[in-house]
C-alpha cells in the first residue's frame, strides 16, 4: 500500500510519522515549503493530555503557564496552579518539529507535488466555512518581546463578541488574539480595541497593529472519509467548539488515520474511533453560543471564585482540563439557571 498525506500541519505530519514508523510507503506533500508560519495562538491547553499521548511534544521549545487571568465584563479573577495550566509555543516550531520527525521515520516530504499514493489522507486544514456546520473567525499575532510575562489573559465576550480575546505569553513572544463565532461584524475593530486595552492596562504594549486571520471549523457537514480518502484535523472540522482548540484533535485524528491503514481497517472504523476518542469534546455546548447566558454564567462564576476558595480550586482543576471543562461549564450553567 502507498499513502499520500496532503498537508504537513500537525494532522498530516502525525499521520505520516506513524505510517512511516510502521514501514508503510508514505509521501507527505504541502503546497508551501517548511518551516512556515501558521495563524494560531499556539496554546496547548492541557499539556498532560498531550504528553501522555505524544510524549515527544515535550522536546519542543515551549513555555509552561501556571497563572491565568479570566475576565468577563468588569469582573476578573486570577487562577494559579502548581501544574501547568497550559503550554505555549510557536506553531512554526511545532509543525517543523513534527514534519522532521515524520521524515526521520522514513516519510518523503515534497512541496507542491501531485499525490500519487493509492490512499489519500487529506490534512489540508480549514476549507470554505460553508463546509462546516458552524465556523468561527480568529485574528492573532506573535509579537516578539523581551518583556518577561507569566500571566495568560482570557477576556470573554470582549467588545461584545460571541467568543473571547486572549494574550498568551510565549518564550520571547506574546500572542494576542480575538476569536468569535461567525457571523461576526468587524472583528478587526475588536482586535484593535483589545490591543489598546492591553496597553492601557499595562498588560502588554504591542506598539504596532499586526495580525493574521483564519477561519476556525467546527464539525464537517460531509463524512470524514470516502472510498480512498480520509480527512484529518481541521479538514474534518475537528476543533473544540467552546475554546477553538484544534492541535490536539489534529494530532489524534492523524494518529487514528494512520492506525486505520496500518491495521487494514474499514474507514468507517476511523470515523467511529474519532467519535469515541474525542467526539464529546467537539459537541457544541449550546449555551456557550448564547451570548447573554454565557456572560451571566461567567460573571457569576468569577464572582463566586472571589468569595469561595474551594469553588475556585474546583474550577481551576477542571476548567483547564480538556477532558473536564465541559463538565465545569455545565456545572456553572446550572448555578445560574
Ligand atoms: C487564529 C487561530 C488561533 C488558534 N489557536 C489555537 C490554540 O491556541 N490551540 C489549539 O489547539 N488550536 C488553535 N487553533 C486551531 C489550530 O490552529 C488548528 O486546529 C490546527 O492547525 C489544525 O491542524 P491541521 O494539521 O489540521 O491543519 P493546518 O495546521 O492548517 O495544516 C494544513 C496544512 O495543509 C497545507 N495545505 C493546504 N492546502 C493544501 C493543498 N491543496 N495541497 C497541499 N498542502 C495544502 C497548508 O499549507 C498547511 O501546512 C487556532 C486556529 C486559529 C485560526
Amino acid at each position: 500500500m502507498t499513502v499520500s498525506v496532503l498537508g504537513a500541519g500537525p494532522a498530516g505530519s502525525t499521520a505520516a510519522l506513524y505510517l512511516a514508523q510502521a514501514g508503510i510507503d508514505v509521501e507527505i506533500i504541502d503546497k508551501v515549503s517548511f518551516p512556515r508560519e501558521k495563524s494560531c495562538a499556539g496554546g496547548l491547553f492541557n499539556p498532560l493530555l498531550y504528553e501522555n499521548r505524544f510524549p515527544y511534544i515535550s522536546e519542543i521549545d515551549s513555555k509552561n503557564i501556571f497563572r491565568a487571568q479570566f475576565s468577563c465584563g468588569r469582573h476578573s479573577m486570577v487562577f494559579t496552579s502548581r501544574k501547568p495550566l497550559m503550554k505555549t509555543l510557536l506553531r512554526k516550531d511545532l509543525d517543523w518539529f513534527l514534519l522532521q520527525k515524520a521524515v526521520q521515520a522514513g516519510a518523503q516530504f515534497f512541496t507542491g507535488k501531485k499525490p500519487e499514493g493509492e490512499i489519500l489522507i487529506d490534512a489540508t486544514g480549514v476549507k470554505s466555512a460553508l463546509r462546516y456546520r458552524r465556523a468561527g473567525i480568529c485574528m492573532e499575532y506573535d509579537f516578539k518581546t523581551e518583556q518577561e510575562i507569566d500571566t495568560a489573559h482570557v477576556h470573554f465576550n470582549f467588545g461584545g463578541i460571541r467568543g473571547y480575546a486572549w494574550m498568551f505569553p510565549k518564550k520571547g513572544y506574546v500572542n494576542t488574539g480575538v476569536g468569535a463565532y461567525l457571523p461576526q461584524r468587524d472583528i478587526r475593530a475588536v482586535y484593535r480595541q483589545y490591543l489598546e486595552y492591553l496597553a492601557k492596562n499595562n498588560i502588554f504594549n504591542a506598539s504596532t497593529i499586526k495580525y493574521r486571520s483564519k477561519i476556525i471549523p467546527f464539525a464537517s457537514v460531509h463524512p470524514v472519509y470516502s472510498a480512498h480518502t480520509i480527512l484529518a484535523g481541521d479538514a474534518a472540522g475537528f476543533v473544540n467548539t467552546s475554546t477553538g482548540e484544534g492541535i490536539f484533535f489534529a494530532m489524534l485524528s492523524g494518529n487514528l488515520a494512520a492506525q486505520t491503514l496500518i491495521e487494514g481497517r474499514d474507514f468507517s472504523w476511523y470515523q467511529k474511533r474519532c467519535g469515541q476518542e474525542f467526539g464529546r469534546y467537539l459537541k457544541p455546548t449550546r449555551f456557550i453560543q448564547n451570548e447573554r447566558l454565557l456572560r451571566a454564567v461567567l460573571e457569576r462564576a468569577i464572582a463566586s471564585c472571589r468569595s469561595d476558595d474551594r469553588f475556585k480550586k474546583m474550577i481551576t482543576e477542571n476548567f483547564f482540563r480538556l477532558d473536564r471543562h465541559i463538565l465545569a461549564f455545565r456545572f456553572l450553567k446550572n448555578m445560574v439557571l
